[in-house]
Protein backbone atom coordinates (compact mmCIF):
# COMPACT_ATOMS: atom_id res chain seq x y z
CA UNK A 1 0.00 0.00 0.00
CA UNK A 2 1.20 3.39 -1.05
CA UNK A 3 2.06 6.05 1.09
CA UNK A 4 -0.50 8.04 -0.48
CA UNK A 5 -3.24 5.82 0.49
CA UNK A 6 -5.96 6.67 2.89
CA UNK A 7 -8.57 4.33 4.84
CA UNK A 8 -11.69 5.78 6.10
CA UNK A 9 -14.35 4.73 7.81
CA UNK A 10 -18.30 6.08 7.57
CA UNK A 11 -20.52 5.46 10.23
CA UNK A 12 -24.64 4.58 9.28
CA UNK A 13 -24.09 4.16 5.36
CA UNK A 14 -27.04 2.18 4.75
CA UNK A 15 -28.93 5.14 3.23
CA UNK A 16 -29.05 9.20 3.10
CA UNK A 17 -26.15 11.70 3.98
CA UNK A 18 -23.99 8.21 5.06
CA UNK A 19 -24.50 6.33 1.63
CA UNK A 20 -24.29 9.80 -0.47
CA UNK A 21 -20.66 10.10 1.18
CA UNK A 22 -19.55 6.71 0.44
CA UNK A 23 -20.24 7.00 -3.07
CA UNK A 24 -18.57 10.27 -3.36
CA UNK A 25 -15.36 9.10 -1.38
CA UNK A 26 -14.93 5.90 -3.96
CA UNK A 27 -15.69 8.11 -6.66
CA UNK A 28 -13.01 10.85 -6.22
CA UNK A 29 -10.51 8.36 -4.28
CA UNK A 30 -10.58 5.54 -6.32
CA UNK A 31 -7.13 3.96 -5.02
CA UNK A 32 -8.31 4.44 -1.28
CA UNK A 33 -9.70 2.10 1.09
CA UNK A 34 -13.40 2.57 2.05
CA UNK A 35 -15.33 0.65 4.95
CA UNK A 36 -18.29 1.51 4.62
CA UNK A 37 -20.36 0.61 7.87
CA UNK A 38 -24.16 -0.13 8.37
CA UNK A 39 -26.22 -1.84 11.00
CA UNK A 40 -27.88 -4.33 8.98
CA UNK A 41 -25.93 -7.06 7.40
CA UNK A 42 -27.92 -7.39 4.12
CA UNK A 43 -28.31 -3.74 3.37
CA UNK A 44 -24.50 -3.46 3.71
CA UNK A 45 -23.68 -6.59 1.65
CA UNK A 46 -25.93 -5.56 -1.29
CA UNK A 47 -24.47 -2.40 -1.55
CA UNK A 48 -21.12 -3.80 -1.29
CA UNK A 49 -22.20 -5.51 -4.75
CA UNK A 50 -23.28 -2.40 -5.88
CA UNK A 51 -20.12 -0.67 -5.26
CA UNK A 52 -18.19 -3.26 -6.66
CA UNK A 53 -20.37 -3.98 -9.80
CA UNK A 54 -19.49 -0.57 -10.44
CA UNK A 55 -15.53 -1.55 -10.01
CA UNK A 56 -15.34 0.52 -6.81
CA UNK A 57 -13.28 -2.79 -5.68
CA UNK A 58 -11.51 -0.59 -2.99
CA UNK A 59 -14.93 -0.97 -1.01
CA UNK A 60 -15.17 -2.99 1.97
CA UNK A 61 -18.68 -3.47 4.15
CA UNK A 62 -18.21 -4.41 8.40
CA UNK A 63 -21.45 -4.04 10.28
CA UNK A 64 -21.58 -1.81 12.87
CA UNK A 65 -24.79 -1.39 14.85
CA UNK A 66 -23.18 2.44 17.01
CA UNK A 67 -25.06 1.57 20.39
CA UNK A 68 -23.56 -1.77 20.56
CA UNK A 69 -19.93 -1.22 22.45
CA UNK A 70 -19.23 -5.71 21.34
CA UNK A 71 -20.58 -3.83 17.93
CA UNK A 72 -17.49 -1.30 17.60
CA UNK A 73 -14.71 -3.59 19.16
CA UNK A 74 -15.73 -5.99 16.29
CA UNK A 75 -15.07 -3.24 13.95
CA UNK A 76 -11.88 -1.91 15.74
CA UNK A 77 -10.50 -5.50 15.12
CA UNK A 78 -11.33 -5.81 11.88
CA UNK A 79 -9.30 -2.48 11.06
CA UNK A 80 -6.27 -3.51 13.11
CA UNK A 81 -6.11 -7.28 11.64
CA UNK A 82 -7.35 -6.08 8.17
CA UNK A 83 -5.90 -2.69 7.54
CA UNK A 84 -3.44 -2.31 10.40
CA UNK A 85 -4.80 1.23 11.14
CA UNK A 86 -7.14 3.70 9.64
CA UNK A 87 -6.63 7.66 8.79
CA UNK A 88 -10.41 8.61 8.84
CA UNK A 89 -13.46 8.26 10.35
CA UNK A 90 -16.84 9.92 9.46
CA UNK A 91 -19.48 9.20 12.56
CA UNK A 92 -22.41 9.86 10.46
CA UNK A 93 -24.76 7.36 12.07
CA UNK A 94 -27.90 9.48 13.72
CA UNK A 95 -31.51 9.46 14.82
CA UNK A 96 -34.06 11.51 15.49
CA UNK A 97 -37.79 10.79 16.61
CA UNK A 98 -40.64 12.15 13.87
CA UNK A 99 -42.85 14.70 15.90
CA UNK A 100 -42.21 17.11 18.51
CA UNK A 101 -42.98 14.14 21.37
CA UNK A 102 -40.54 13.54 24.12
CA UNK A 103 -40.28 11.01 26.35
CA UNK A 104 -37.55 9.15 28.36
CA UNK A 105 -37.21 6.37 25.45
CA UNK A 106 -36.84 8.75 22.97
CA UNK A 107 -34.28 10.86 24.83
CA UNK A 108 -32.34 7.77 25.26
CA UNK A 109 -32.22 6.16 22.18
CA UNK A 110 -31.76 9.71 20.32
CA UNK A 111 -28.36 10.41 22.75
CA UNK A 112 -27.34 6.76 22.63
CA UNK A 113 -26.98 6.89 18.88
CA UNK A 114 -25.74 10.64 18.25
CA UNK A 115 -23.91 11.22 21.13
CA UNK A 116 -23.11 7.96 23.16
CA UNK A 117 -22.54 5.89 20.02
CA UNK A 118 -19.63 8.68 18.46
CA UNK A 119 -18.05 8.43 21.99
CA UNK A 120 -18.34 4.47 22.31
CA UNK A 121 -16.76 4.21 18.71
CA UNK A 122 -14.69 7.01 18.01
CA UNK A 123 -13.27 5.77 21.85
CA UNK A 124 -12.91 1.81 20.12
CA UNK A 125 -11.68 3.05 17.15
CA UNK A 126 -8.49 5.84 18.56
CA UNK A 127 -5.54 3.24 19.02
CA UNK A 128 -5.85 2.45 15.45
CA UNK A 129 -5.91 6.05 13.83
CA UNK A 130 -2.80 6.83 12.41
CA UNK A 131 -0.55 9.84 12.32
CA UNK A 132 -2.00 12.94 11.19
CA UNK A 133 -5.63 11.26 11.73
CA UNK A 134 -8.95 12.86 11.49
CA UNK A 135 -11.84 12.37 12.53
CA UNK A 136 -15.74 14.07 11.10
CA UNK A 137 -18.98 14.30 13.02
CA UNK A 138 -21.87 14.86 11.26
CA UNK A 139 -23.65 16.78 13.41
CA UNK A 140 -26.67 19.49 12.85
CA UNK A 141 -27.24 23.24 12.73
CA UNK A 142 -29.94 21.91 15.48
CA UNK A 143 -27.11 21.69 18.49
CA UNK A 144 -26.62 25.67 17.80
CA UNK A 145 -27.09 27.06 21.33
CA UNK A 146 -29.99 29.55 20.48
CA UNK A 147 -32.05 31.05 23.41
CA UNK A 148 -34.22 27.65 23.66
CA UNK A 149 -31.32 27.09 26.45
CA UNK A 150 -30.74 28.78 29.46
CA UNK A 151 -28.01 30.50 30.00
CA UNK A 152 -26.76 28.27 32.54
CA UNK A 153 -26.77 25.75 30.38
CA UNK A 154 -24.95 27.12 27.49
CA UNK A 155 -22.22 28.27 29.72
CA UNK A 156 -21.37 25.06 30.88
CA UNK A 157 -21.24 23.22 27.09
CA UNK A 158 -19.49 26.67 26.16
CA UNK A 159 -17.06 26.16 29.20
CA UNK A 160 -13.35 26.66 28.09
CA UNK A 161 -12.78 23.70 31.05
CA UNK A 162 -15.01 21.41 30.03
CA UNK A 163 -14.00 17.93 30.72
CA UNK A 164 -15.17 14.86 29.49
CA UNK A 165 -16.65 13.95 32.12
CA UNK A 166 -18.15 16.79 32.97
CA UNK A 167 -20.17 16.40 29.23
CA UNK A 168 -21.07 12.93 29.54
CA UNK A 169 -22.47 13.69 33.30
CA UNK A 170 -24.46 16.47 31.61
CA UNK A 171 -26.22 14.45 29.09
CA UNK A 172 -26.97 11.73 31.69
CA UNK A 173 -28.21 14.83 33.67
CA UNK A 174 -30.74 15.47 30.64
CA UNK A 175 -31.81 11.85 30.45
CA UNK A 176 -32.67 12.29 34.29
CA UNK A 177 -34.42 15.65 33.94
CA UNK A 178 -36.54 14.12 31.00
CA UNK A 179 -37.55 11.23 33.19
CA UNK A 180 -38.43 13.66 35.51
CA UNK A 181 -40.52 15.87 33.55
CA UNK A 182 -38.85 18.99 35.08
CA UNK A 183 -36.68 19.44 31.14
CA UNK A 184 -37.51 23.54 31.01
CA UNK A 185 -36.98 24.12 34.39
CA UNK A 186 -33.56 22.30 34.18
CA UNK A 187 -32.96 24.73 31.31
CA UNK A 188 -32.81 22.20 28.38
CA UNK A 189 -34.83 22.93 25.31
CA UNK A 190 -37.65 20.23 24.52
CA UNK A 191 -35.86 18.49 22.08
CA UNK A 192 -33.80 15.44 22.47
CA UNK A 193 -32.50 15.85 18.97
CA UNK A 194 -30.96 19.15 19.53
CA UNK A 195 -29.43 18.42 23.02
CA UNK A 196 -27.71 15.42 21.06
CA UNK A 197 -26.46 17.55 18.30
CA UNK A 198 -25.26 20.43 21.02
CA UNK A 199 -23.94 17.51 23.03
CA UNK A 200 -21.16 16.31 20.02
CA UNK A 201 -20.73 20.00 18.96
CA UNK A 202 -19.03 20.27 22.71
CA UNK A 203 -17.50 16.88 22.28
CA UNK A 204 -15.97 17.94 19.44
CA UNK A 205 -14.57 20.92 20.91
CA UNK A 206 -13.27 18.69 24.21
CA UNK A 207 -11.84 15.98 21.62
CA UNK A 208 -9.77 19.15 19.29
CA UNK A 209 -8.16 20.17 22.76
CA UNK A 210 -7.55 16.68 24.30
CA UNK A 211 -6.03 15.35 21.26
CA UNK A 212 -3.81 18.53 20.37
CA UNK A 213 -0.78 16.42 21.65
CA UNK A 214 -1.80 13.19 19.70
CA UNK A 215 -1.69 15.21 16.07
CA UNK A 216 -5.25 14.21 15.69
CA UNK A 217 -7.91 16.60 14.42
CA UNK A 218 -11.84 16.60 14.52
CA UNK A 219 -14.65 18.70 13.15
CA UNK A 220 -17.87 18.92 13.50
CA UNK A 221 -19.93 19.59 10.80
CA UNK A 222 -23.87 21.07 9.61
CA UNK A 223 -24.77 19.11 6.18
CA UNK A 224 -27.72 21.71 5.69
CA UNK A 225 -31.29 20.63 5.78
CA UNK A 226 -31.16 17.48 3.15
CA UNK A 227 -33.84 15.38 1.45
CA UNK A 228 -33.49 12.22 3.25
CA UNK A 229 -35.97 9.68 5.51
CA UNK A 230 -34.90 12.19 8.42
CA UNK A 231 -35.03 15.78 6.40
CA UNK A 232 -38.12 14.61 4.67
CA UNK A 233 -39.31 15.17 1.05
CA UNK A 234 -39.68 19.10 1.34
CA UNK A 235 -35.99 19.70 2.56
CA UNK A 236 -33.68 22.03 0.27
CA UNK A 237 -30.87 20.22 -0.42
CA UNK A 238 -30.18 17.19 -2.37
CA UNK A 239 -27.69 14.37 -1.06
CA UNK A 240 -25.28 15.20 -3.32
CA UNK A 241 -25.01 18.81 -1.72
CA UNK A 242 -25.67 17.35 1.63
CA UNK A 243 -22.43 15.47 1.62
CA UNK A 244 -20.21 17.61 -0.29
CA UNK A 245 -18.77 19.15 2.92
CA UNK A 246 -18.26 16.36 5.59
CA UNK A 247 -16.35 15.08 2.40
CA UNK A 248 -14.37 17.97 2.04
CA UNK A 249 -13.40 17.82 5.97
CA UNK A 250 -12.46 13.97 5.47
CA UNK A 251 -10.09 14.44 2.39
CA UNK A 252 -9.09 18.48 2.78
CA UNK A 253 -5.53 19.34 3.37
CA UNK A 254 -5.34 19.43 7.01
CA UNK A 255 -3.37 22.88 7.45
CA UNK A 256 -6.55 24.45 5.84
CA UNK A 257 -8.90 23.08 8.90
CA UNK A 258 -9.04 24.20 12.05
CA UNK A 259 -9.25 21.36 14.76
CA UNK A 260 -12.49 21.59 16.99
CA UNK A 261 -14.12 23.69 14.45
CA UNK A 262 -17.92 23.70 13.09
CA UNK A 263 -18.41 23.94 9.87
CA UNK A 264 -21.42 23.93 7.06
CA UNK A 265 -20.80 24.76 3.51
CA UNK A 266 -17.01 24.46 3.27
CA UNK A 267 -16.66 27.60 6.17
CA UNK A 268 -16.72 27.64 9.66
CA UNK A 269 -19.97 28.50 11.69
CA UNK A 270 -20.30 29.42 15.19
CA UNK A 271 -21.26 26.93 18.00
P1 LIG B 1 -31.24 9.04 7.59
O1 LIG B 1 -31.56 9.06 6.17
O2 LIG B 1 -32.30 8.87 8.61
O3 LIG B 1 -30.09 7.96 7.83
C1 LIG B 1 -29.62 7.72 9.12
C2 LIG B 1 -28.51 6.72 9.04
O4 LIG B 1 -28.05 6.46 10.38
C3 LIG B 1 -28.99 5.38 8.47
O5 LIG B 1 -27.96 4.80 7.72
C4 LIG B 1 -29.25 4.57 9.73
O6 LIG B 1 -29.15 3.17 9.56
C5 LIG B 1 -28.09 5.06 10.58
N1 LIG B 1 -28.28 4.66 11.96
C6 LIG B 1 -29.27 4.99 12.82
N2 LIG B 1 -29.11 4.34 13.99
C7 LIG B 1 -27.98 3.60 13.87
C8 LIG B 1 -27.27 2.71 14.71
N3 LIG B 1 -27.70 2.43 15.93
N4 LIG B 1 -26.13 2.14 14.26
C9 LIG B 1 -25.67 2.41 13.02
N5 LIG B 1 -26.31 3.22 12.16
C10 LIG B 1 -27.44 3.81 12.58
O7 LIG B 1 -30.51 10.41 8.03
P2 LIG B 1 -29.56 11.41 7.23
O8 LIG B 1 -30.36 12.60 6.91
O9 LIG B 1 -28.80 10.70 6.18
O10 LIG B 1 -28.59 11.83 8.42
C11 LIG B 1 -27.21 11.53 8.46
C12 LIG B 1 -26.58 12.45 9.50
O11 LIG B 1 -26.80 13.82 9.13
C13 LIG B 1 -27.20 12.29 10.88
O12 LIG B 1 -26.21 12.34 11.87
C14 LIG B 1 -28.13 13.49 10.98
O13 LIG B 1 -28.37 13.86 12.32
C15 LIG B 1 -27.37 14.53 10.21
N6 LIG B 1 -28.18 15.63 9.70
C16 LIG B 1 -29.12 15.41 8.76
C17 LIG B 1 -29.87 16.51 8.29
C18 LIG B 1 -30.92 16.35 7.23
O14 LIG B 1 -31.57 17.36 6.88
N7 LIG B 1 -31.11 15.19 6.64
C19 LIG B 1 -29.65 17.79 8.81
C20 LIG B 1 -28.67 17.96 9.77
C21 LIG B 1 -27.93 16.88 10.20
P3 LIG B 1 -30.46 2.21 9.35
O15 LIG B 1 -30.77 2.26 7.89
O16 LIG B 1 -29.99 0.88 9.82
O17 LIG B 1 -31.56 2.79 10.19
Amino acid sequence: MSEQTKIRVVTGASRGIGLEICWQLARLFPKDRLILTCRDRAVGQSLLREFHDKGHHQVDFVELDVTSQESAHQLALYLSRECQGFDVLINNAGYASKGSHLDLEIAQRTLDVNFFGVQRVTRELLPMLRPHGRVVNVSSGAGILTDAWSETRREALMNEGLTLEHLTAMMHEFLEDVAQDRIAEAGWPHNAYRVSKAGLNALTRVWAKTWEEKDFSVFAVCPGWVKTDMGGPNATRSLDMGAETPVWLATERLSRLRTGAFYRDKAELEY
